[in-house]
């Protein structure tokens, strides 16, 4: 297995959480779905990382830095917008299994390949869902149910605003991961967040990230979001709420 492991496994155990047994059967998933994503992906797009180093380190390492955040420690229900092959839902699924993980993206084949990979692997608390998000959060089942929802490379922060929030209670938080100029991108981001319920509650750098300076964004669900949003699809990224 790859030496690079290692540094998730080290990781798991600084968190005191998790025997090392557990911990080498969370690593022994996220081995299984790495290999499935990477077989997958010869025949459908799921990633442009082929290489194992840098899949441990994109795919994985930054997709749980959210696990530093009590917001995240303390929720039961996660939702993950654009989940693209599983990022970040699926690997903060393998290493939390007693919370739940919805996982929306819009191209169907991606979604079928995570339940696939998920149901002969054996992680069981994924549930990936076929959809824009502009369609789903219309959908009572999902609007407003989630606790924290991630959303990693999707679109910029006015644009995720209203794509995202309809998903969260009221209390919960949206915790988006981005890069250093996502910083840049709340100033834009106001007007979204005042049409939809949404405060900014600061960010948190990615501790996990040696060579690249990552940051989750905190925004907080203040109550309950008008029926105006998300507009029909499409809409959001057309005429994003500058
Ligand atoms: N989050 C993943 C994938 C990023 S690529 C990662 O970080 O690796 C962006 C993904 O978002 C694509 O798979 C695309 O199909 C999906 N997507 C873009 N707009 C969407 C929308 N409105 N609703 C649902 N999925 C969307």
């Amino acid at each position: 297995m790859n030496i690079k492991f290692q540094e998730i496994k080290k990781i798991l155990s600084e968190l005191n959480k998790f025997s090392e047994e557990e911990i080498n059967a969370k690593i022994e998933k996220m081995y299984l779905y790495m290999k499935g994503i990477l077989e997958w992906n010869e025949k459908v797009n799921l990633t442009n990382i082929i290489n194992e180093e840098d899949f441990i380190q994109n795919h994985y390492i930054d997709s749980i830095s959210p696990i530093i955040l009590e917001e995240f420690l303390s929720s039961r229900n996660v939702i993950d917008i654009g989940t693209g092959g599983g990022f970040p839902g699926v690997p903060l699924a393998i290493i939390f299994d007693d919370k739940k993980f919805t996982l929306v993206d819009s191209l169907n084949k991606r979604i079928s390949i995570i339940n696939q990979l998920c149901r002969e692997i054996g992680i069981n608390n994924v549930k990936a869902i076929h959809g824009r998000a502009e369609d789903l959060a219309r959908e009572k089942m999902l609007r407003e149910s989630f606790d924290i929802a991630l959303s990693r490379a999707v679109s910029n922060l006015p644009v995720l605003i209203e794509l995202v929030l309809p998903f969260v209670k009221a209390e919960g938080y949206f915790l988006a991961h981005k890069g250093p100029k996502g910083v840049e991108e709340i100033k834009a981001a106001e007007k979204a967040l005042k049409e939809c319920s949404g405060e900014y509650k600061g960010f948190v750098e990615d501790i996990y990230q040696k060579n690249v300076e990552h940051i989750i964004i905190k925004i907080k669900k203040s109550d309950s979001i008008s029926d105006k949003y998300p507009r029909r699809a499409g809409i959001p990224n057309k005429k994003p709420l500058i």
